[in-house]
Protein backbone atom coordinates (compact mmCIF):
# COMPACT_ATOMS: atom_id res chain seq x y z
CA UNK A 1 0.00 0.00 0.00
CA UNK A 2 1.12 3.42 -0.90
CA UNK A 3 3.06 5.23 2.22
CA UNK A 4 1.17 8.52 1.88
CA UNK A 5 -2.27 6.44 2.71
CA UNK A 6 -0.75 5.26 5.64
CA UNK A 7 0.13 8.04 6.94
CA UNK A 8 -3.38 9.77 6.13
CA UNK A 9 -5.24 6.97 7.60
CA UNK A 10 -2.89 7.68 10.53
CA UNK A 11 -3.85 11.43 10.49
CA UNK A 12 -7.26 10.69 10.32
CA UNK A 13 -7.26 8.04 13.39
CA UNK A 14 -5.28 10.98 15.28
CA UNK A 15 -8.15 13.54 13.91
CA UNK A 16 -10.94 11.26 15.71
CA UNK A 17 -9.35 10.97 19.12
CA UNK A 18 -8.79 15.04 18.94
CA UNK A 19 -12.81 15.29 17.75
CA UNK A 20 -13.80 12.53 20.15
CA UNK A 21 -12.17 14.43 23.35
CA UNK A 22 -13.56 17.34 22.54
CA UNK A 23 -17.14 15.50 22.42
CA UNK A 24 -16.46 13.71 25.94
CA UNK A 25 -16.09 17.60 27.31
CA UNK A 26 -20.03 17.56 27.29
CA UNK A 27 -21.90 14.85 28.99
CA UNK A 28 -24.32 14.96 26.37
CA UNK A 29 -22.07 14.07 23.12
CA UNK A 30 -19.54 12.23 25.68
CA UNK A 31 -20.93 8.83 24.27
CA UNK A 32 -20.55 9.47 21.15
CA UNK A 33 -16.66 11.03 21.46
CA UNK A 34 -15.96 7.60 22.91
CA UNK A 35 -17.02 6.03 19.70
CA UNK A 36 -15.32 8.32 17.61
CA UNK A 37 -11.69 7.74 19.51
CA UNK A 38 -12.55 4.01 19.18
CA UNK A 39 -12.81 4.19 15.26
CA UNK A 40 -9.86 6.36 15.44
CA UNK A 41 -8.06 3.10 17.39
CA UNK A 42 -9.47 1.12 14.88
CA UNK A 43 -8.23 2.80 12.09
CA UNK A 44 -4.76 3.30 13.36
CA UNK A 45 -4.62 -0.28 14.63
CA UNK A 46 -5.91 -1.71 11.17
CA UNK A 47 -3.44 0.12 8.97
CA UNK A 48 -0.16 -0.59 10.53
CA UNK A 49 -1.10 -4.10 9.03
CA UNK A 50 0.13 -2.92 6.04
CA UNK A 51 3.43 -0.79 7.37
CA UNK A 52 6.40 -1.31 5.43
CA UNK A 53 8.27 -2.12 8.91
CA UNK A 54 5.82 -4.95 10.28
CA UNK A 55 7.97 -7.72 8.37
CA UNK A 56 4.83 -10.02 7.89
CA UNK A 57 4.43 -10.41 11.98
CA UNK A 58 0.93 -10.62 11.23
CA UNK A 59 0.06 -13.70 13.42
CA UNK A 60 2.06 -11.83 16.53
CA UNK A 61 -0.06 -9.02 16.03
CA UNK A 62 -3.19 -10.68 15.47
CA UNK A 63 -2.96 -12.95 18.71
CA UNK A 64 -1.58 -9.58 20.55
CA UNK A 65 -4.24 -7.60 19.74
CA UNK A 66 -6.79 -10.68 20.42
CA UNK A 67 -6.04 -10.80 23.87
CA UNK A 68 -5.61 -7.89 24.82
CA UNK A 69 -9.42 -6.57 23.10
CA UNK A 70 -11.05 -9.69 24.79
CA UNK A 71 -9.42 -8.93 27.94
CA UNK A 72 -10.26 -5.51 27.86
CA UNK A 73 -13.86 -6.20 26.41
CA UNK A 74 -15.01 -8.70 29.37
CA UNK A 75 -13.58 -6.33 32.26
CA UNK A 76 -14.57 -2.90 30.78
CA UNK A 77 -18.71 -4.52 30.60
CA UNK A 78 -18.06 -6.48 34.17
CA UNK A 79 -16.28 -3.41 36.03
CA UNK A 80 -18.28 -2.05 39.04
CA UNK A 81 -18.47 1.96 38.88
CA UNK A 82 -16.91 2.12 41.96
CA UNK A 83 -13.68 0.35 40.84
CA UNK A 84 -13.28 2.69 38.15
CA UNK A 85 -10.56 4.05 39.96
CA UNK A 86 -8.85 0.86 39.73
CA UNK A 87 -9.65 -0.31 36.56
CA UNK A 88 -8.29 3.32 34.92
CA UNK A 89 -5.16 3.10 37.02
CA UNK A 90 -4.27 -0.49 35.48
CA UNK A 91 -5.42 0.31 31.53
CA UNK A 92 -2.87 3.49 32.26
CA UNK A 93 -0.48 1.31 33.89
CA UNK A 94 -0.27 -0.83 29.80
CA UNK A 95 -0.48 2.06 27.91
CA UNK A 96 2.75 3.12 30.23
CA UNK A 97 4.18 -0.23 29.13
CA UNK A 98 3.41 0.02 25.92
CA UNK A 99 5.46 2.76 25.20
CA UNK A 100 8.01 1.43 27.51
CA UNK A 101 8.30 -1.67 25.49
CA UNK A 102 8.58 0.13 22.11
CA UNK A 103 11.12 2.35 23.37
CA UNK A 104 13.00 -1.30 24.47
CA UNK A 105 12.84 -2.69 21.01
CA UNK A 106 14.41 0.65 19.30
CA UNK A 107 17.20 0.85 21.94
CA UNK A 108 18.05 -3.19 21.89
CA UNK A 109 18.13 -2.59 17.87
CA UNK A 110 21.03 -0.77 18.63
CA UNK A 111 20.51 0.89 15.17
CA UNK A 112 21.92 4.50 14.31
CA UNK A 113 20.06 7.24 14.99
CA UNK A 114 20.15 11.04 15.56
CA UNK A 115 21.22 12.07 19.16
CA UNK A 116 17.49 13.49 19.16
CA UNK A 117 15.89 10.31 18.38
CA UNK A 118 17.49 8.48 20.76
CA UNK A 119 17.08 11.02 23.58
CA UNK A 120 13.16 11.34 22.92
CA UNK A 121 13.52 7.06 23.05
CA UNK A 122 15.34 7.02 26.05
CA UNK A 123 13.14 9.91 27.76
CA UNK A 124 10.56 7.97 26.42
CA UNK A 125 11.59 4.64 28.05
CA UNK A 126 11.84 6.37 31.06
CA UNK A 127 8.57 8.01 31.81
CA UNK A 128 6.66 5.07 30.14
CA UNK A 129 8.59 2.21 32.44
CA UNK A 130 8.08 4.81 35.76
CA UNK A 131 4.40 5.53 34.71
CA UNK A 132 4.02 1.64 34.28
CA UNK A 133 4.84 0.41 37.88
CA UNK A 134 3.36 3.40 39.42
CA UNK A 135 -0.18 2.71 37.75
CA UNK A 136 0.55 -0.91 38.48
CA UNK A 137 0.94 0.10 42.90
CA UNK A 138 -1.73 2.72 42.38
CA UNK A 139 -4.10 -0.35 41.25
CA UNK A 140 -3.12 -2.68 43.98
CA UNK A 141 -3.66 -0.07 46.27
CA UNK A 142 -6.76 0.88 45.16
CA UNK A 143 -7.74 -2.97 44.70
CA UNK A 144 -6.93 -3.05 48.45
CA UNK A 145 -3.98 -5.77 47.62
CA UNK A 146 -1.34 -3.47 48.91
CA UNK A 147 -2.64 -1.94 52.35
CA UNK A 148 -1.62 1.21 53.58
CA UNK A 149 1.26 3.79 53.25
CA UNK A 150 5.16 2.60 53.41
CA UNK A 151 7.29 4.89 54.58
CA UNK A 152 10.80 4.92 55.91
CA UNK A 153 13.72 7.00 57.07
CA UNK A 154 14.99 9.26 54.69
CA UNK A 155 12.53 8.04 52.01
CA UNK A 156 12.73 11.21 49.50
CA UNK A 157 16.37 11.14 49.35
CA UNK A 158 16.66 6.99 48.66
CA UNK A 159 13.99 8.19 45.87
CA UNK A 160 16.06 11.29 44.12
CA UNK A 161 19.33 9.07 44.46
CA UNK A 162 17.40 6.27 42.75
CA UNK A 163 16.17 9.30 40.39
CA UNK A 164 19.32 10.18 39.81
CA UNK A 165 21.23 7.02 38.83
CA UNK A 166 18.71 5.83 36.41
CA UNK A 167 18.93 9.92 34.81
CA UNK A 168 22.87 8.68 35.06
CA UNK A 169 22.45 5.42 33.02
CA UNK A 170 19.67 7.06 30.67
CA UNK A 171 22.28 10.39 29.53
CA UNK A 172 25.60 7.36 29.38
CA UNK A 173 22.93 5.46 26.91
CA UNK A 174 22.16 8.55 25.22
CA UNK A 175 26.28 10.17 24.93
CA UNK A 176 27.44 6.49 23.63
CA UNK A 177 25.27 5.88 20.37
CA UNK A 178 25.05 2.92 19.49
CA UNK A 179 27.63 1.40 22.01
CA UNK A 180 25.82 0.75 25.24
CA UNK A 181 26.18 -2.69 26.67
CA UNK A 182 22.59 -4.71 26.62
CA UNK A 183 23.46 -4.85 30.58
CA UNK A 184 23.54 -0.65 30.80
CA UNK A 185 19.75 -1.09 29.18
CA UNK A 186 18.38 -3.78 31.27
CA UNK A 187 19.49 -2.05 34.68
CA UNK A 188 18.41 1.63 32.83
CA UNK A 189 14.88 -0.36 32.54
CA UNK A 190 14.87 -1.96 36.27
CA UNK A 191 15.76 1.29 38.07
CA UNK A 192 12.98 2.82 36.31
CA UNK A 193 10.54 0.20 37.14
CA UNK A 194 11.75 0.46 41.03
CA UNK A 195 11.44 4.46 40.99
CA UNK A 196 8.13 4.42 40.05
CA UNK A 197 6.81 1.71 42.77
CA UNK A 198 9.14 4.04 45.25
CA UNK A 199 7.53 7.21 44.58
CA UNK A 200 4.08 5.49 44.60
CA UNK A 201 4.57 3.57 47.70
CA UNK A 202 4.72 6.25 50.33
CA UNK A 203 1.24 8.10 48.80
CA UNK A 204 -2.20 6.92 50.50
CA UNK A 205 -4.86 4.95 48.19
CA UNK A 206 -7.79 8.10 48.89
CA UNK A 207 -4.63 10.30 46.35
CA UNK A 208 -3.90 8.02 44.35
CA UNK A 209 -6.91 9.53 41.67
CA UNK A 210 -4.89 12.67 41.12
CA UNK A 211 -1.54 10.23 41.22
CA UNK A 212 -3.13 8.04 38.07
CA UNK A 213 -4.45 11.09 36.59
CA UNK A 214 -0.20 12.48 36.88
CA UNK A 215 0.75 8.75 35.13
CA UNK A 216 -1.99 9.69 32.60
CA UNK A 217 -0.02 12.52 31.45
CA UNK A 218 3.06 10.66 31.81
CA UNK A 219 1.94 7.75 29.67
CA UNK A 220 0.78 10.32 26.94
CA UNK A 221 4.13 12.01 26.78
CA UNK A 222 5.82 8.74 26.96
CA UNK A 223 3.63 7.62 24.04
CA UNK A 224 4.18 11.10 22.11
CA UNK A 225 7.71 10.67 22.40
CA UNK A 226 8.25 6.87 21.17
CA UNK A 227 5.58 8.53 18.34
CA UNK A 228 8.78 10.82 17.44
CA UNK A 229 10.66 7.75 17.32
CA UNK A 230 8.19 5.57 15.02
CA UNK A 231 7.59 8.89 13.05
CA UNK A 232 4.38 7.95 13.57
CA UNK A 233 1.85 10.64 13.57
CA UNK A 234 -0.84 9.33 15.19
CA UNK A 235 1.35 8.25 18.06
CA UNK A 236 2.63 11.55 18.43
CA UNK A 237 -0.87 13.39 18.09
CA UNK A 238 -2.43 10.70 20.54
CA UNK A 239 0.29 10.97 23.09
CA UNK A 240 0.20 14.82 23.24
CA UNK A 241 -3.14 14.75 23.57
CA UNK A 242 -3.39 12.26 26.37
CA UNK A 243 -0.49 14.20 28.33
CA UNK A 244 -2.33 17.34 27.76
CA UNK A 245 -5.00 16.54 29.06
CA UNK A 246 -3.71 14.23 31.46
CA UNK A 247 -1.82 17.39 33.08
CA UNK A 248 -4.90 19.41 32.93
CA UNK A 249 -6.87 17.17 34.95
CA UNK A 250 -4.17 16.43 37.64
CA UNK A 251 -3.84 20.52 37.87
CA UNK A 252 -7.90 20.74 38.01
CA UNK A 253 -8.31 18.19 40.71
CA UNK A 254 -5.53 19.40 42.74
CA UNK A 255 -6.94 23.04 42.85
CA UNK A 256 -10.24 21.66 43.59
CA UNK A 257 -8.80 19.55 46.55
CA UNK A 258 -6.79 23.40 47.31
CA UNK A 259 -3.44 20.69 47.51
CA UNK A 260 -0.48 21.69 45.59
CA UNK A 261 0.82 18.41 43.65
CA UNK A 262 3.66 18.14 45.44
CA UNK A 263 1.57 17.87 48.65
CA UNK A 264 0.09 14.70 47.15
CA UNK A 265 3.40 13.64 46.38
CA UNK A 266 5.80 14.11 49.07
CA UNK A 267 2.88 14.51 51.98
CA UNK A 268 0.68 12.65 53.92
CA UNK A 269 -2.43 14.03 53.73
CA UNK A 270 -3.54 16.35 56.54
CA UNK A 271 0.24 17.59 56.79
CA UNK A 272 -0.97 20.88 55.36
CA UNK A 273 -2.33 22.52 58.36
CA UNK A 274 -0.06 24.46 60.46
CA UNK A 275 -2.22 24.34 63.76
CA UNK A 276 -4.65 22.73 65.51
CA UNK A 277 -8.10 22.79 63.31
CA UNK A 278 -11.31 24.83 65.32
CA UNK A 279 -13.01 23.05 67.69
CA UNK A 280 -17.23 22.31 66.53
CA UNK A 281 -19.48 23.79 68.71
CA UNK A 282 -23.13 22.31 69.18
CA UNK A 283 -24.83 18.81 68.78
CA UNK A 284 -25.91 16.88 65.99
CA UNK A 285 -29.36 16.88 65.80
CA UNK A 286 -31.46 13.59 64.34
CA UNK A 287 -34.23 13.59 62.11
CA UNK A 288 -36.60 10.77 60.60
CA UNK A 289 -37.37 9.93 57.33
CA UNK A 290 -41.24 10.63 57.80
CA UNK A 291 -40.47 14.16 58.84
CA UNK A 292 -37.78 14.56 55.75
CA UNK A 293 -40.03 13.61 53.29
CA UNK A 294 -42.63 15.55 54.32
CA UNK A 295 -40.23 18.38 54.63
CA UNK A 296 -39.47 17.81 50.92
CA UNK A 297 -42.55 17.03 49.12
CA UNK A 298 -43.80 20.33 50.31
CA UNK A 299 -40.82 22.57 49.80
CA UNK A 300 -40.54 24.93 46.54
CA UNK A 301 -36.80 23.69 45.81
CA UNK A 302 -35.28 21.33 46.86
CA UNK A 303 -31.01 20.47 45.76
CA UNK A 304 -29.65 17.24 46.68
CA UNK A 305 -25.87 17.34 46.74
CA UNK A 306 -24.24 13.57 45.97
CA UNK A 307 -20.97 12.87 47.47
CA UNK A 308 -18.51 9.65 48.04
CA UNK A 309 -21.20 7.64 50.10
CA UNK A 310 -23.63 7.58 47.48
CA UNK A 311 -21.38 5.73 44.90
CA UNK A 312 -20.87 3.40 48.29
CA UNK A 313 -24.37 2.74 48.80
CA UNK A 314 -25.23 2.68 44.82
CA UNK A 315 -28.23 4.90 45.84
CA UNK A 316 -28.15 6.94 42.46
CA UNK A 317 -31.22 4.84 41.13
CA UNK A 318 -33.44 5.72 44.25
CA UNK A 319 -32.42 9.25 44.13
CA UNK A 320 -33.61 9.88 40.69
CA UNK A 321 -36.99 7.99 41.64
CA UNK A 322 -37.03 10.24 44.88
CA UNK A 323 -36.64 12.86 42.41
CA UNK A 324 -39.02 12.05 39.95
CA UNK A 325 -41.50 11.85 42.88
CA UNK A 326 -40.91 15.50 43.68
CA UNK A 327 -40.97 16.46 40.60
CA UNK A 328 -44.59 14.95 40.02
CA UNK A 329 -45.54 17.39 43.24
CA UNK A 330 -44.37 20.53 41.91
CA UNK A 331 -41.09 20.74 43.59
CA UNK A 332 -38.20 22.51 41.72
CA UNK A 333 -35.13 19.55 42.38
CA UNK A 334 -31.80 20.33 41.11
CA UNK A 335 -28.26 18.15 41.30
CA UNK A 336 -25.16 19.65 42.74
CA UNK A 337 -22.21 18.42 41.50
CA UNK A 338 -18.60 19.19 43.52
CA UNK A 339 -15.86 19.20 40.93
CA UNK A 340 -13.92 16.92 43.52
CA UNK A 341 -17.16 14.61 45.18
CA UNK A 342 -16.35 10.89 44.82
CA UNK A 343 -13.31 9.71 44.20
CA UNK A 344 -12.36 10.27 40.55
CA UNK A 345 -13.13 12.75 38.34
CA UNK A 346 -16.76 13.23 37.24
CA UNK A 347 -17.38 10.03 39.60
CA UNK A 348 -21.09 11.91 40.28
CA UNK A 349 -21.78 12.98 36.77
CA UNK A 350 -21.49 9.22 35.44
CA UNK A 351 -23.34 7.85 38.36
CA UNK A 352 -26.48 10.70 37.71
CA UNK A 353 -25.86 9.35 34.00
CA UNK A 354 -26.33 5.90 34.81
CA UNK A 355 -29.51 6.49 36.88
CA UNK A 356 -31.14 8.65 34.02
CA UNK A 357 -30.77 12.15 35.65
CA UNK A 358 -31.64 14.33 33.08
CA UNK A 359 -28.13 16.98 32.94
CA UNK A 360 -30.20 19.62 32.49
CA UNK A 361 -30.76 19.39 36.19
CA UNK A 362 -27.37 18.40 36.91
CA UNK A 363 -25.18 22.04 38.07
CA UNK A 364 -21.45 22.29 38.25
CA UNK A 365 -20.07 24.49 41.83
CA UNK A 366 -20.06 27.52 39.93
CA UNK A 367 -23.28 27.88 38.48
CA UNK A 368 -25.60 26.67 41.63
CA UNK A 369 -23.48 28.27 44.93
CA UNK A 370 -25.43 31.76 44.86
CA UNK A 371 -29.25 29.41 44.92
CA UNK A 372 -28.48 27.57 48.33
CA UNK A 373 -29.74 31.15 49.90
CA UNK A 374 -32.84 30.69 48.37
CA UNK A 375 -33.65 26.81 48.90
CA UNK A 376 -35.93 25.38 51.03
CA UNK A 377 -34.28 21.70 51.25
CA UNK A 378 -30.75 20.76 50.92
CA UNK A 379 -30.42 16.62 50.77
CA UNK A 380 -26.88 16.08 51.36
CA UNK A 381 -26.23 12.28 50.03
CA UNK A 382 -23.18 10.60 51.05
CA UNK A 383 -21.35 13.97 50.83
CA UNK A 384 -18.97 15.33 53.57
CA UNK A 385 -15.90 17.44 53.07
CA UNK A 386 -17.10 19.12 49.42
CA UNK A 387 -19.89 20.72 51.92
CA UNK A 388 -17.51 21.46 54.93
CA UNK A 389 -17.78 25.11 55.62
CA UNK A 390 -14.30 25.00 57.99
CA UNK A 391 -12.99 25.36 54.13
CA UNK A 392 -13.80 28.92 54.47
CA UNK A 393 -14.01 29.71 57.92
CA UNK A 394 -11.02 27.62 59.47
CA UNK A 395 -7.70 28.66 58.18
CA UNK A 396 -5.85 25.68 60.46
CA UNK A 397 -8.31 23.48 58.46
CA UNK A 398 -6.19 20.68 56.06
CA UNK A 399 -9.28 21.51 53.28
CA UNK A 400 -9.32 25.60 53.82
CA UNK A 401 -9.52 27.42 50.95
CA UNK A 402 -11.06 24.24 48.87
CA UNK A 403 -14.18 25.31 47.02
CA UNK A 404 -17.22 24.01 48.58
CA UNK A 405 -20.79 23.97 48.01
CA UNK A 406 -22.63 26.25 50.30
CA UNK A 407 -25.45 24.10 51.50
CA UNK A 408 -25.42 25.68 54.95
CA UNK A 409 -26.63 28.84 53.35
CA UNK A 410 -29.95 26.86 52.79
CA UNK A 411 -33.15 27.14 55.09
CA UNK A 412 -33.08 23.02 55.99
CA UNK A 413 -30.07 20.86 55.53
CA UNK A 414 -30.48 17.13 56.25
CA UNK A 415 -27.66 15.06 55.64
CA UNK A 416 -27.74 11.50 55.20
CA UNK A 417 -24.80 9.21 56.16
CA UNK A 418 -24.44 5.94 58.13
CA UNK A 419 -22.67 7.40 61.19
CA UNK A 420 -20.10 9.84 62.83
CA UNK A 421 -17.87 8.71 60.08
CA UNK A 422 -15.33 11.38 58.85
CA UNK A 423 -14.61 11.99 55.53
CA UNK A 424 -12.14 11.88 53.14
CA UNK A 425 -10.06 14.35 55.01
CA UNK A 426 -10.67 12.70 57.86
CA UNK A 427 -11.63 15.97 59.87
CA UNK A 428 -14.89 16.64 61.60
CA UNK A 429 -17.45 18.54 59.51
CA UNK A 430 -19.15 21.52 60.86
CA UNK A 431 -21.82 21.98 58.87
CA UNK A 432 -23.08 18.47 60.59
CA UNK A 433 -24.01 20.36 63.85
CA UNK A 434 -25.46 23.75 62.27
CA UNK A 435 -28.84 24.82 63.76
CA UNK A 436 -30.27 24.20 60.23
CA UNK A 437 -29.00 20.73 60.15
CA UNK A 438 -30.70 17.45 60.70
CA UNK A 439 -28.74 14.00 60.57
CA UNK A 440 -30.89 11.20 58.70
CA UNK A 441 -28.76 8.02 59.85
CA UNK A 442 -28.66 5.13 57.44
CA UNK A 443 -27.13 3.13 54.53
CA UNK A 444 -28.15 5.88 51.32
CA UNK A 445 -29.98 3.35 49.33
CA UNK A 446 -32.33 2.38 52.21
CA UNK A 447 -32.99 6.04 53.04
CA UNK A 448 -33.92 6.65 49.85
CA UNK A 449 -36.33 3.64 49.46
CA UNK A 450 -37.78 4.89 52.93
CA UNK A 451 -38.32 8.46 51.61
CA UNK A 452 -39.86 7.19 48.25
CA UNK A 453 -42.02 5.15 49.73
CA UNK A 454 -43.23 7.94 52.75
CA UNK A 455 -43.94 10.42 50.38
CA UNK A 456 -45.81 8.01 48.35
CA UNK A 457 -48.17 7.72 51.22
CA UNK A 458 -48.07 11.48 51.82
P1 LIG B 1 -16.24 12.18 51.56
O1 LIG B 1 -15.71 13.43 52.14
O2 LIG B 1 -15.30 11.07 51.29
O3 LIG B 1 -17.41 11.65 52.54
C1 LIG B 1 -18.17 10.55 52.22
C2 LIG B 1 -19.19 10.33 53.32
O4 LIG B 1 -20.07 9.31 52.87
C3 LIG B 1 -18.59 9.84 54.62
O5 LIG B 1 -18.64 10.84 55.60
C4 LIG B 1 -19.42 8.60 55.01
O6 LIG B 1 -19.93 8.76 56.32
C5 LIG B 1 -20.55 8.60 53.98
N1 LIG B 1 -20.88 7.25 53.51
C6 LIG B 1 -20.06 6.24 53.22
N2 LIG B 1 -20.75 5.15 52.85
C7 LIG B 1 -22.05 5.50 52.90
C8 LIG B 1 -23.26 4.80 52.63
N3 LIG B 1 -23.27 3.52 52.25
N4 LIG B 1 -24.43 5.47 52.77
C9 LIG B 1 -24.44 6.75 53.19
N5 LIG B 1 -23.33 7.47 53.46
C10 LIG B 1 -22.15 6.83 53.32
O7 LIG B 1 -17.05 12.44 50.22
P2 LIG B 1 -17.21 13.74 49.30
O8 LIG B 1 -17.94 14.80 50.04
O9 LIG B 1 -17.75 13.22 48.02
O10 LIG B 1 -15.75 14.30 49.10
C11 LIG B 1 -14.80 13.69 48.28
C12 LIG B 1 -13.44 13.76 48.95
O11 LIG B 1 -12.56 12.90 48.21
C13 LIG B 1 -12.85 15.14 48.94
O12 LIG B 1 -12.14 15.39 50.12
C14 LIG B 1 -11.92 15.09 47.75
O13 LIG B 1 -10.87 16.02 47.85
C15 LIG B 1 -11.43 13.66 47.82
N6 LIG B 1 -10.93 13.15 46.53
C16 LIG B 1 -11.69 13.25 45.42
C17 LIG B 1 -11.19 12.83 44.21
C18 LIG B 1 -11.98 12.98 42.93
O14 LIG B 1 -11.39 12.94 41.86
N7 LIG B 1 -13.29 13.12 43.01
C19 LIG B 1 -9.94 12.23 44.14
C20 LIG B 1 -9.20 12.08 45.33
C21 LIG B 1 -9.71 12.55 46.51
P3 LIG B 1 -20.38 7.46 57.18
O15 LIG B 1 -19.19 6.58 57.23
O16 LIG B 1 -20.79 8.01 58.50
O17 LIG B 1 -21.52 6.84 56.44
Amino acid sequence: MPDFIIQATYFLGALLFILGLKQMSSPVTARRGIVWAGVGMVLATLITYFHHEINHNYILMTVAIAIGGIIAFVSGKKVAMTDMPQMIALYNGMGGGAAAAIAAVVLIQQQPMSMTVQTLAVVGALIGTVAFSGSLIAFFKLQGILKGVIRFPMQQWINALVFVITLTFGLAIILSGTQYEMSSLAIFFVLALVFGVLMTVPIGGADMPVVISLYNALTGLAVGFEGFVLENPAMMIAGIVVGSAGTLLTQLMAKAMNRPITNVLFSNFGDGGDGEAAEVSGSMKEIDSTDVAVMMAFAEKVIVIPGYGMAVAQAQHKVWELTKQLQERGVNVKFAIHPVAGRMPGHMNVLLAEAGVPYDIIYDLDEINDEFATTDVVLVIGANDVVNPAARTDANSPIYGMPILNADYAKNVIVVKRGKGAGFSGIENHLFFADNTRMLYGDGQAVASELVSNIKEL
